[in-house]
């Protein structure tokens, strides 16, 4: 996994960053009494170059996550050797729908019936978190409350996915722990439907405590660990 171009040296930025983000996901997670060993924490590097994911990995990284379709699937090609799980997390356009599911493991973002019937497949199952909506901005991406039923029942009749469980972005006009109580709240009104689908996708760089101790199973973590994206290309 070594690479000439890869410092695998403890004491690279980035392997201090994640050595740092590491110890403070295992303290919130004793802290909320609960084992580190439930949580996944998926690296978001997104607007970062494929060298830096090449990195992530040689320093024992092995879920990514991504929010953009051409990105993700340019920077999954170029990785192809190494043993990624690739997590699709950004809005996803029903017309992108099948290509991500070609090098994504999961996707985070399901929000609404026809994205769910453009991910239809007969040939294997792919992981998938619905996405709640936790603002009143449409734009936001999610599922509306109202409607998260509704969309879960045709997430479980729909051949070729795996409900894991919510996923959700705290607003940013809202303390973290409040909203992902109400994520919490979904994810029991989405067990009652589907028990098996128990998993919190919550939690970022500024929230990742609080999204542990209401319950959270998925950590996405860009910037704390990455440093600050480049800017927008
Ligand atoms: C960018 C992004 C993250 C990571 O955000 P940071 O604040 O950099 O940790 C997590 N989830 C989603 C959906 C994102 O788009």
């Amino acid at each position: 996994m070594t690479t000439s171009t890869s410092p695998t040296s403890s004491s690279s930025p980035l392997a201090e960053r994640l050595a740092a983000v590491r110890a403070g996901i295992d303290d919130a997670a004793r802290a909320a009494g609960r084992s580190p060993d439930e949580l996944t924490t998926i690296v978001v590097t997104k607007f970062h170059p494929a060298s830096l994911v090449r990195e992530l990995a040689s320093l024992g990284v092995r879920d990514v996550g991504e929010n953009r379709h051409q990105e993700a699937q340019e920077k999954a090609a170029e990785l192809a050797d190494l043993d990624l799980a690739w997590h699709f997390v950004g809005q996803l356009q029903s017309k992108k729908a099948r290509q991500v599911r070609r090098y994504a493991s999961v996707i985070h973002s399901i929000d609404r019936f026809s994205l769910v019937d453009a991910l239809r497949s007969d040939e294997g199952e792919i992981d998938a978190f619905v996405q709640l909506n936790l603002t009143d901005d449409p734009g936001r991406g999610g599922v509306a409350d109202r409607d998260l039923e509704p969309l879960v029942e045709h997430v479980l009749t729909t051949p070729g996915l795996r409900l894991l469980g919510v996923m959700a972005v705290a607003p940013l006009d809202e303390e973290p722990a409040r909203a992902f109580e109400r994520v919490r709240a979904s994810s029991e009104r989405v067990r009652a439907l589907a028990p098996a689908a128990s998993a919190i996708s919550a939690g970022m760089s500024q929230d990742y405590r609080e999204a542990v101790a209401a319950g959270a199973t998925h950590l996405r973590i860009g910037t704390a660990i990455t440093g600050n994206r480049p800017t927008l290309r």
